[in-house]
């Protein structure tokens, strides 16, 4: 089958990879209908991430239907359609119980292979599927295709973030960076009863979007952000402020721009090898850090009815669709964030 494979610093290739076939009686195989490239691949692109084997297939969010099914598969048929969350889970474990599926025992990150070990992506034509029944989730009717991707990920990454930043009725919050996960943490918080949530960027297709889903948008180049969120607080800050890039300079912007006693909620994923605050600097201004993968297994039946629900299209985040052969230019495209990139949905 055709799928894209890893193979070196900023080298992504659309080539052909042996197709994948049932190893366990758990084990589902999903024909991909659609699959999108995320930041986090960027991590792997750019070498910031090191490990991948050259050769592993790319990608860890894609929606597809089932085509094989492991002789101990029951609640799952061929011809079902499914969404997959970006890691696999039991549903047994007790970090599964306890709602976070990222951290099943057994669980394995898709587009992730390490000295042969692990689990190939989504960005294929074919994906195997272990723990699938635990796994996966049938597409519900009214949920679209475009929904069904942002929810393996993004979306539920986003809402978790607002989640883990303590968001309830009120309060303001600032979100540190616009990409995709940033985008659906703004919905995110709205959704959970921000009152006001300030977006920061500095890329204006991006802050445009945030705007459209009800943020107040700040070009972090063009104003000092925390001089304004303080300004509309009574000189407080915010509430929580919600990270979603992955920088020193995103982990400064947070700590600059959340109030004594609030909370610096981080999605975003670093690979620096310090932190880039002190412990003193949490301790004198009482400040909460959470941090963590999403555990988007455990929150995609709570954010169905939010799709169905919601008056924005957050479809919109998908400027660009592309044939899964052009993926290489899609992730050159996307990370330069060329042509209003926000993210780009690849069709096999
Ligand atoms: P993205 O690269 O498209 O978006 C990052 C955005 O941050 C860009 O719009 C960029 O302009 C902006 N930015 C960069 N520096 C900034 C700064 N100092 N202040 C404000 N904005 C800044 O990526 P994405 O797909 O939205 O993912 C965002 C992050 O979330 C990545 O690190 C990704 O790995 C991570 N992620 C984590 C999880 C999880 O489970 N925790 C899941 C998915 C993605
Ligand atoms: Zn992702």
């Amino acid at each position: 089958m055709k799928a894209l494979t890893f193979e070196g610093v900023r080298i992504v290739r659309h080539t052909d990879v042996p197709d994948p076939r049932i190893q366990d009686p758990q084990d589902v195989l999903v024909r991909v209908e659609l699959t999108a490239i995320c930041g986090s691949d960027l991590h792997v692109y750019h070498g910031r991430e090191r490990g991948l084997d050259p050769g592993t297939v790319m990608g860890h969010e894609f929606v597809g239907s089932v085509v094989e099914t492991g002789r101990a598969v029951r609640s799952l048929a061929c011809g079902n359609r499914v969404l997959s969350p970006f890691t696999t889970s039991c549903g047994r474990c007790f970090f599964c119980r306890d709602g976070l599926t990222a951290r099943c025992v057994d669980g394995q990150l898709f587009g992730w292979v390490e000295n042969g070990q692990g689990l190939h992506g989504g960005q294929a034509e074919c994906v195997r599927v272990p723990m699938a029944e635990s796994t996966l989730v049938r597409v519900p009717e009214g949920v679209s295709l475009d929904s069904a991707l942002l929810l393996g990920d993004v979306l539920s990454t986003g809402y978790h973030c607002a989640l883990q930043a303590g968001v309830g009725r009120g309060g303001t919050y600032a979100v540190v960076g616009c990409g995709p996960v940033g985008l659906m943490a703004v919905v995110a918080a709205l959704e959970l009863g921000a009152e006001r949530v300030f977006a920061v960027d500095r890329v204006a297709e991006r802050l445009s979007l945030a705007e459209r889903f009800g943020a107040i948008a700040i070009d972090y180049e063009a104003s000092n952000a925390g001089e304004l969120v303080r300004e509309a607080t009574d000189g407080r800050g915010a509430d929580a402020a919600l990270e979603a890039v992955g920088t020193a300079a995103a982990h400064r912007s947070a700590l600059e721009l959340v109030r004594h006693g609030g909370t610096i909620s981080v999605v975003g994923v670093h690979n620096e090898e310090q932190f880039s605050f002190s412990p003193a600097e949490l301790y004198d201004r009482n400040l909460t850090y959470r941090v963590g993968r999403c555990p988007a297994r455990h929150l995609i039946p709570r954010l169905i009815p939010l799709v169905r629900s919601t008056r924005h299209d957050l479809a919109a985040i998908l400027t660009h669709r592309l044939p899964l052969e052009q993926g290489p230019a899609g992730y050159g495209t996307f990370d330069a964030k060329h042509d209003g990139c926000v993210k780009i949905a690849l069709t096999p």
